[in-house]
C-alpha cells in the first residue's frame, strides 16, 4: 500500500490543476518499509513529450535520475511516478504499462473538467503486461 502525506497530495493535485487540460508528470520522494510506503516529498517533472500532451505524458530519463539523487540527498528513495488524466478516469493506459518500471508504484490522478475526481495506484508487473492495483490513502 502507498500512503501519501498532505504536502505532497496537494502538490500533486495542484500541479495536475495547473496543467489541465495537459497531463502532468512528477516523481514521488518517501520511504519504503517493505510493501509499506509513505510518500513524503512530490517532485515536479517536465512532461517530456514532442506531441499532444492532453493524452501522454514523457519523463526524460536524466530527468528520472535527477529525482533519484535528489531523494537520496534527502535520504529518502524514489518510489514512484505521478501523472494526470485529464477528463478520463484513473486507469493505467497500455501505453502507461509499456513506458512502466516494475519497481515503481504509479499514481493516476483523474481530472475531469479541471477538478480533481479520483486516483488510483498502480504497479505493474515484470513484464509490462499488466498492472495491480495498489491501496492508496492519501
Ligand atoms: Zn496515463
Amino acid at each position: 500500500m502507498i500512503r501519501i502525506e498532505s504536502g505532497p497530495w496537494h502538490a500533486m493535485l495542484a500541479h495536475a490543476v495547473e496543467t489541465y487540460p495537459n497531463e502532468c508528470c512528477g516523481a514521488m520522494l518517501g520511504v519504503a518499509d517493505g510493501e509499506a510506503k509513505t510518500v513524503s516529498e512530490a517532485l515536479r517533472l517536465e512532461n517530456a513529450f514532442a506531441g499532444a500532451q492532453a493524452a501522454r505524458y514523457e519523463l526524460r530519463p536524466e530527468d528520472l535520475m535527477a529525482a533519484d539523487s535528489a531523494a537520496r540527498k534527502r535520504n529518502l528513495d524514489l518510489i514512484g511516478i505521478y501523472h494526470s488524466h485529464p477528463d478520463c478516469d484513473a486507469y493505467f493506459s497500455a501505453t502507461d504499462l509499456k513506458n512502466s518500471c516494475p519497481w515503481y508504484s504509479f499514481v493516476v490522478l483523474s481530472i475531469q473538467k479541471g477538478e480533481f475526481n479520483h486516483a488510483n495506484s498502480w504497479l505493474p508487473n515484470v513484464d509490462q503486461t499488466a498492472a495491480a492495483k495498489e491501496e492508496l490513502s492519501y
